[in-house]
């Protein structure tokens, strides 16, 4: 992936916050995809993943539409494909593999079905109350 490079401005309350983060630019990307296909975007790949109606979770960049918890992993899905379990279990594990990611339920389309008071508050919002919650 080629990167581009840019710049934004950030005032006290969100500098400190961007401080907290350990990949800003992961964070800001994933946030940009996240924004698109809640806002936007719908998937683009044939949703015929092993007989779902998702995509192919280990394609990159993650399709945050059909997986709101990112990729699960490469074993997971093994296990899942040998062992014919249920779609919740590639959810909780693609959840529990992607710790890192800043939880962002109630942003995507799949969650506003469950979560309408997340939408109601606007996206950077949620993003703000999401972080006051982590913090100690
Ligand atoms: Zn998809």
């Amino acid at each position: 992936m080629s990167r581009i490079i840019k710049s934004i401005a950030l005032d006290e309350q969100t500098a400190k916050i961007a401080d907290t983060l350990p990949n800003f630019s992961h964070f800001v990307r994933e946030c940009l995809y996240r924004h698109a296909i809640s806002n936007t975007l719908e998937c683009s790949r044939e949703k015929t993943w092993r007989g779902t109606d998702r995509c192919n979770p280990l394609m990159q960049p993650v399709c945050f539409n059909c997986w709101p918890n990112g990729s699960p992993p490469v074993e997971a899905v093994k296990q899942w494909s040998q062992d014919k379990l249920a779609m919740s279990f590639l959810d909780d594990r693609a959840k529990s593999h992607n710790e890192y990611l800043i939880d962002l339920t109630g942003i995507n389309r799949k969650a506003q079905k469950t979560r309408k008071s997340a939408v109601k508050v606007g996206f950077f919002a949620s993003i703000r109350q999401k972080i006051r919650d982590r913090s100690p």
